[in-house]
This record gives C-alpha cells, sequence and structure tokens, in this order.
C-alpha cells in the first residue's frame, strides 16, 4: 500500500447498501450484518437445544443480502428456507468493549428483519462441524423493513414480535423473552469484534420458525418498531 490516492478503481466500485429511515429522506448505511444465534428459549428448544443461558454466539450476513423491495425470491440450491423474525439493531457508534451500561447510547435505532436460513444446509453443516456461511448469508438472505430512530421510539425492551404466513400466526414472541438483551448483546459482539457506526445485528427469533413455499406472504411485525411484507417470489 501507498500514500498515494488511487486517481479510479480498476473495477467500478460495490455499491453501498443503506436501509431508509422512517421520517426522513436520508439513507444509513450499512457497514456490516451481525447476528445472534438461540437468543430466545423457546427457539432454542424447538431446534434441539439446551434453554440454559450460554454466551451468545454470532454469525455474519453480507450488506448486500438486504432486501428492501419487499420480494424475497426462493434461492438456489435448497428445498427448506425457514423465515426466522428479528429485531434489528442499527449502530451510529462503534467502539471495542462496550460496558452494557453504555451500549444503548451505541444505538441509532431499530427495524424489522426476517434472517432467512436455508435450514437443509444449516443442518449438513451442524451436522459436519461447518461453518454457517452457505445457510446464513446467502444473497437476498435479509429482509429488512426501515429504521425508526431510537431518538423517536426509545429503545423497545418488551412487545409483540410475531411473523404470520399468508395470514395465518406462525411465529409470536416478546421482546422481554431475549437471553440477551440489546445492551448484553453490544456488550459481547464489541468483546469479539470492533463495531462501527452502520453495523446492523439481527437480535435473534422467538419460537415458531417454519418453511416457506413460492407465492408465500411473510407479515412480520415487532410492537412499536413496525411491520414488513415480504413476498416470496
Ligand atoms: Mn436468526
Amino acid at each position: 500500500m501507498t500514500s498515494k490516492t488511487p486517481a479510479t478503481y480498476v473495477i467500478p466500485p460495490p455499491p453501498v447498501s443503506a436501509l431508509p429511515v422512517r421520517g426522513t429522506d436520508a439513507l444509513f448505511p450499512v457497514r456490516r450484518i451481525y447476528c445472534v444465534g438461540r437468543n430466545y428459549a423457546a427457539h432454542a428448544v424447538e431446534m434441539g437445544h439446551d434453554p440454559d443461558k450460554e454466551a451468545p454466539f454470532f454469525f455474519q450476513k453480507n450488506p448486500d443480502s438486504l432486501v428492501l423491495d419487499g420480494t424475497f425470491p426462493y434461492p438456489v440450491a435448497s428445498s427448506d428456507v425457514h423465515h426466522e423474525v428479528e429485531l434489528v439493531v442499527a449502530l451510529h457508534r462503534g467502539g471495542k468493549a462496550i460496558p452494557v451500561e453504555s451500549a444503548l447510547d451505541h444505538v441509532y435505532g431499530y427495524a424489522v428483519g426476517i434472517d432467512m436460513t436455508r435450514r437443509d444446509l444449516q443442518a449438513e453443516a451442524k451436522k459436519a462441524g461447518r461453518p454457517w456461511e452457505v445457510a446464513k448469508a446467502f444473497e437476498h438472505s435479509a429482509p429488512c423493513g426501515p429504521l425508526v430512530q431510537a431518538a423517536e421510539i426509545g429503545h423497545p425492551d418488551a412487545g409483540a414480535i410475531t411473523l404470520s404466513v399468508n395470514g395465518e400466526l406462525c411465529q409470536s414472541g416478546d421482546l422481554n423473552q431475549l437471553i440477551w438483551k440489546v445492551p448484553e448483546v453490544i456488550a459481547h459482539l464489541s468483546a469479539l469484534f470492533t463495531l462501527a457506526p452502520g453495523d446492523l445485528i439481527f437480535t435473534g427469533t422467538p419460537a415458531g420458525v417454519g418453511p416457506v413455499q413460492r407465492g408465500d406472504l411473510l407479515e412480520a411485525k415487532v410492537s412499536g418498531v413496525g411491520e414488513l411484507r415480504t413476498a416470496v417470489a
């Protein structure tokens, strides 16, 4: 590397992924997407795990996997794709080793997201002791609604989180059932990674995950944050 700034790129730079922000025309640029695994006890149980409080664990999706237009194209290489409705946290301040007590100062806002998962590929990966990327970080795997600012709604720590498929309620939980609360998630994550403005955190899903089919309409809601409608194409 030299200190000289290149005049041009050899290929066009990739576009910046960004989320709309309710009440403003400005966009929130996304740097990284972190996700928390098994953060509601009832979901841990339905996936065959002990619901006891173990240290949180994380995986990532890519910013260009965000879906903002309400259409989720059924992915290749899977015949068992699951919905996971999640509260999404957006950071406007970064850091490492962030204390729980001041963690919420780093939060810009919240959104409703769906952690789409190729469950069959995840099961194979788990069985083989392999990483989860093929199950979690595929294209279009992160439908997400607009951000709402914490300055407007505060920091939700209770309230319904639900997902319906074609009008039938499938997932139903409450934010107060999060095993690791948002400030604790930020504290743990910042002990592993240097967080930065633009990072999103998908905070985990309540019980009731299940497969989607082409033609389904997914309606995800988080009380106080909003709704996200996604059509499976
Ligand atoms: Mn998830």
